[in-house]
């Protein structure tokens, strides 16, 4: 039997939270709690182009049935990317190789309802803001460690953007001047030491000088060209003495960038997260060590460091709530002042 809708087939609550990745899109049913009443998960790849994934996202909503649900007030959509939120334009995604795609104005007519886009990282920031770990604090900072290393900010309760809707590269915070190369044009990047494809590479190149030290993880990932941060990370768990150094060099970098991104912006809260955070926690305390040590004093004193709490729920849980919040306001334009 299909579920019925909780409130009669005409009124909704719900909103469609969407998270496009460069290897999957995630389409959920967000209640207006912010909790996720069904999802689905749909295989995409970087060479999809616009039309394939967006197939492939209207393949996930069907999935989560939202007319058995009672219907859905609106979608928000949080991409892997940089965004124009104003005009729903994707301008550049890296991992998916597009640049200027307008992704609002073609979900919008296949979904039938009001589309909004946010940066993933950004809307993750929001949804532990909102209904994760962030709730209840004015000033939030959100560190994301997984492929790449990002950031995002609640400022005095409203989510930082930027002029050119950038907001928030912490990955490519100035650690080592004249340091390793980046997957972006610089060097030295705080992602060139402490994210996912950085931990993997430095692993590769630990193992090539120290064949015997590397062992156990070429063992682990069958091929030293198979050994990549989650390796490392496991091998960390169960105590490789290689796998512990790495993961002790990537935590001494994240401390830093964390003690720039403390300084910089004086958050109630500093919450980590990502794949690598979840496979190796310790870089919490970490991270909250070295803030409490290298930060500037008043900052120091104040911040509580502690972990996300919505894992790969956040992004579609937080554009769930802005998409909603926009439908809203939207609603209170219409009614015209009192
Ligand atoms: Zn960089």
């Amino acid at each position: 039997m299909p579920p019925r809708a909780r409130r009669g087939a005409t009124t909704t609550d719900l909103v469609l939270g969407i998270d496009i990745g460069a290897t999957k899109v995630i389409a959920a049913l967000v209640d207006r709690r912010g909790r996720v009443v069904v999802e689905s998960d749909r295989r995409v790849h970087r060479n999809d182009g616009p039309a394939g994934v967006a197939r492939a996202v209207l393949a996930g909503v069907a999935d989560c049935r939202p007319a058995e649900h009672g219907g859905v007030l609106s979608a928000g959509v949080a991409v892997a990317a940089q965004v124009d939120t104003d005009r729903g334009v994707v301008l550049y995604a890296p991992n998916l190789r597009w640049r200027n795609v307008a992704l609002a104005d073609r979900l919008r007519r296949t979904l039938d309802v009001p589309v909004l886009l946010e940066n993933d990282v950004r809307a993750a920031t929001w949804g532990e803001w909102y209904d994760g770990a962030g709730r209840g604090c004015a000033n939030l900072a959100c560190l994301f460690v997984g492929t790449g290393v990002g950031g995002g900010f609640v400022v005095d309760g409203r989510l930082l953007s930027g002029a050119a809707h950038a907001t928030g590269e912490v990955g490519h915070l100035i650690v080592e001047t004249g340091g390793r190369r980046c997957h972006c044009p610089g060097r030295g990047c705080l992602e060139a030491y402490a994210s996912g494809w950085a931990i993997g590479e430095l692993a590769r190149e630990a193992i090539r000088s120290d064949p015997d030290g590397g062992a156990e993880l070429v063992r682990r990932a069958g091929g030293i060209g198979r050994v990549t941060a989650t390796t490392v990370t496991s091998g960390a768990r169960d105590g490789d003495r290689l796998a512990r150094r790495l993961m002790d060099d990537a935590g001494e970098y994240l401390g830093a960038g964390a003690v720039s991104v403390v300084n910089a912006f004086n958050p109630a809260r500093l919450l980590l997260g990502g794949g690598v955070v979840e496979g190796w926690p310790d870089l919490v305390r970490r991270v909250a060590s070295a803030v409490r040590a290298g930060a500037q004093p008043p900052a120091a004193r104040s911040v509580v460091v502690g972990r996300t709490r919505l894992g790969p729920h956040a992004p579609v849980v937080g554009v769930a709530r802005l998409a909603r919040a926009r439908v809203r306001r939207a609603g209170r334009r219409r009614a015209g002042p009192r």
